[in-house]
């Protein structure tokens, strides 16, 4: 069935119908086969960047898109609908601009945000350490003043475009004080001393590269520093309030492309003489998996809605995060039924689906975390 969106205006319309022409066009033919060998689409994210997505959110007096997130968010959810790991590139790309776009000074990001949002560069953002997940200020990685340098050394894990981007924006500690202590360095990835590892053998998402960057005496300059020394985390977390609404709607669109493939099936497979679709125990299946799927779709726009609006909206981005993952991890697993035997295989796309629901309510902090950021209101 085809969806209705309702969009803030006419130019709206046309972006997303322009994205949807795109994702049938380019992602469509190569999804199945780049996500079954672990191929990255380093091509696809030149032609997202030719097309202006790579600078959606941000300000047009950078060349930007000065896109509400209401529009931008969709965006994202359209391109999962057709593949994930590319919804996914888009945001984390996204993530790694946000802390020069938001809190960089005049200069630098005269300096440097054009470029990184030309389309050409791609991005990582380097949070997590392998003993630092859900607790980031528990992080190791040094960042040691030396002159008007910065000496970064550590081990950043399962970063996102790791080994792929061309810069990142990396945490790390420049003092003993706790969560207090972490600063925000934007570094070229090809600085001396930066290397990745091989990519981690995932689960799901293999067409998105996700590896651990290690760091061994980077020199950094200082005026790469973004913020003040001490605000690292804070820069961080505030990256993270907008990561989460971006999770939210590609698992919206893992969740909406499930229930698409699950219905046609369902028309089409015959049992008893007839579709399934026609027995009560298919079609209520089907029934649920949209109304879930239309409420993480409302919930995750509420929450644009109020960013927008410049409405605080940290704890309806954890909610949108939590119920959107939850709905695609439930959705895909009834997709899997609604094919019965197929669907346990990989000849059909809703077992991949199912896969890369599952990332969803752990990355961007996991659903359990989700769940302190909404229960901190209630204190
Ligand atoms: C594919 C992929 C891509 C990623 N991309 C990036 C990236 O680009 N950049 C980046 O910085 N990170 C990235 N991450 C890291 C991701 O954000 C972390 O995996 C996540 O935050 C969880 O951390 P952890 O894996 O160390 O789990 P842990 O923190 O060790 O958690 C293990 C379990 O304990 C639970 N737990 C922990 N603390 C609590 C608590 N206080 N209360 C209740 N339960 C708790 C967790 O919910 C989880 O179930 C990525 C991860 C993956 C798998």
């Amino acid at each position: 069935m085809a969806l209705t969106r309702i969009l803030p205006s006419r130019e709206d319309e046309d972006l997303l119908n322009t994205i949807m022409r795109f994702a049938a066009a380019e992602l469509q033919p190569r999804v199945a086969e780049a996500e079954e060998n672990g191929t990255f689409p380093r091509d696809v994210f030149r032609k997202l960047g030719a097309l202006g997505v790579l600078s959606l959110p941000h300000d047009a007096e950078y060349d930007g898109g000065e896109l509400p997130a209401e529009v931008a968010l969709q965006v994202v959810e359209e391109l999962s609908r057709t593949w994930a790991s590319i919804g996914v590139g888009v945001t984390v790309h996204w993530a790694s601009v946000h802390p020069l776009w938001k809190w960089g000074s005049d200069e630098q990001r005269k300096r440097w945000l054009p470029e990184l949002i030309s389309g050409d560069l791609l991005g990582g953002f380097c949070l997590s350490e392998p003993e630092a997940g859900s607790d980031p200020g528990a992080m190791k990685t040094t960042a040691t003043r030396e002159g008007n340098e910065y000496v970064i050394n550590g081990v950043k894990a399962w970063i996102t475009h790791g080994g792929e981007a061309d810069f990142y924006s990396v945490m790390a500690r420049t003092s003993g004080d706790g969560a207090k202590g972490i600063s925000c360095f934007l570094v070229p990835a090809d600085t001396p001393g930066i290397s990745a590892a091989p990519p981690e053998r995932k689960m799901g998402l293999n067409g998105s590269r996700t590896s651990e960057v290690r760091f061994e005496n980077v020199r950094v300059s200082a005026n790469r520093r973004i913020g003040d020394e001490g605000r690292g985390l804070a820069i961080a977390l505030d990256a993270l309030d907008t990561g989460r609404l971006c999770i939210a709607a590609v698992s919206t669109g893992v969740a909406q492309a499930a229930l698409d493939h699950a219905a046609d099936y369902a028309r089409t497979r015959q049992q008893f003489g007839r579709p399934i679709i026609d027995f009560q125990g298919v079609s209520f299946l089907l029934a649920d998996m949209s109304a879930r799927t239309s409420a993480a779709r409302a919930l995750y726009l509420d929450a644009a809605r109020r960013k927008d609006r410049g409405v605080p909206f940290t704890r309806l981005a954890a909610e949108a995060k939590l119920v959107a993952s939850d709905t695609a991890m439930a959705v895909t697993t009834d997709a899997v039924q609604v094919y019965g035997g197929a669907g346990y295989t990989r000849d059909y796309p809703v077992e991949r689906l199912m896969r890369e629901a599952k990332i969803m309510q752990i990355f961007e902090g996991t659903n359990q975390i989700q769940r302190h950021v909404i229960g901190r209101d209630y204190r």
